[in-house]
């Protein structure tokens, strides 16, 4: 077969050339997975910019892939239990599956990886490795998780966001009936976690946002956000005191990108021996505190790095559920030829584009 499989390229900085591949060849054990659908967040805008993963280029984009299983070896078939024609989302991490961190449930620290979607650069054979293409190529080592097809793809394809939400609300946030959460944070993954948060059985949820975030605000009340804070125009630390009575949030997960002050926030709004997961990425920016708030309340605090098979594989059952609107937080749907422009969007550099969810579909 000759035939070749195009691909948005990641060459540089800001600089997205679409390139044709051979379509690879499989055997009995990896298979080819054809891209319905991929969602974009902040870390495909921190790759794009140049701030990560800049070692590896150039390299295709890409780290929530969604698609139908196109061709899988008889051995691969049986291992990840699909067949053609499944729908299938696809994890980051290719790992080794045989070392120490992999056996014991840590494979996302695996020390062998074997590659990581939408990372792996395009040097490394058959280069296929992210999800802003026609196909992505299956690693015998990969972890798909099954997906019922009947749900629009570009919804199926936020199993990534709402795994970071289960994760950090429910596993990571170690979430209880009744709890108060405390959301810093409104994007996809702010609203993400309040949705987790309320499928959990979170009693009260608070979300926060800047000014501009108006329209995602409304968006998490309409999702089941009790409270809303505009951090603009609000003390977040007043209206915590207030809504909970002066007993503060049980959980504060803290998703800001690069502001530091919402981490101070975190630890000052957590109620004694509280928790707060923190997953918003600084930049390697210091944050001025003083430890000492963390030993007097008793904080547990929690990093989160990356999502993993048990929050993907929940988060899947969430969205298969229906319960929740999901259609209403996608707001952006572009074709691979407009994989920059998606990624400026999901950026907030596109003036008049308010983006939550985006996806690059490659029809
Ligand atoms: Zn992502
Ligand atoms: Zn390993």
């Amino acid at each position: 077969m000759t035939e070749m499989v195009r691909a948005a390229v990641l060459v540089g900085p800001r600089h997205v050339d679409l390139r044709e591949f051979p379509r690879p060849q499989t055997g009995p054990d990896d298979g080819l997975l054809r891209i319905e659908a991929c969602g974009i967040c902040g870390s495909d805008v921190e790759q794009y910019k140049g701030h990560l993963g800049g070692d590896r280029l150039p390299s295709i984009q890409g780290h929530e892939p969604l698609g139908i299983i196109e061709e899988v070896g008889e051995r691969a078939a049986k291992r990840w239990g699909v067949e053609p024609g499944d729908r299938v989302a696809l994890e980051i991490l290719i790992p080794c599956r045989t070392c120490e961190l992999c056996l014991t449930g840590r494979y996302m620290s695996c020390r062998s990886k074997r590659g990581s979607y939408g990372y792996s650069p395009i040097a490394s054979e058959p280069s296929l490795w992210g999800g802003f293409a026609e196909y992505v190529y299956l690693h015998p080592n990969a972890i798909l998780h099954k997906m019922r097809k009947d749900i629009p793809a570009d919804v199926a394809v936020m199993f990534n966001p709402m795994g970071a939400g289960v994760r950090w609300a429910c596993h990571l946030g170690g979430l209880q009936l009744g709890d108060t959460v405390l959301i810093l944070g409104c994007g996809q993954r702010g609203i993400a976690a309040l949705i987790a948060a309320k499928a959990a059985g979170a009693a009260t949820v608070i979300v926060t946002g800047l000014e501009r975030d108006h329209a995602k605000l409304a968006l998490a009340r309409e999702f089941g956000a009790d409270h809303t804070i505009n951090v603009e125009r609000e003390d977040t630390i007043e209206r915590v005191t207030e809504i909970t009575d002066g007993a503060m949030a049980d959980i504060v997960l803290e998703l800001t990108p690069m502001a530091t002050q919402p981490v101070i926030h975190a630890l000052q709004a957590v109620r004694h021996g509280g928790r707060v997961v923190l997953a918003g990425l600084k930049g390697g920016r210091t944050v001025e505190m003083r430890s000492d708030m963390i030993i007097n309340k008793a904080i547990t605090v929690v990093g989160a790095y990356g999502v993993d098979s048990r929050a993907y594989s929940e988060a899947i059952r969430i969205i298969e559920s229906g319960r929740f609107p999901l259609a209403r937080m996608h707001t952006h749907t572009f074709p691979l030829t407009d994989t920059a422009r998606a990624i400026e969007t999901l950026a907030g550099e596109v003036p008049g584009e308010d983006a939550v969810h985006v996806a690059i579909t490659p029809a």
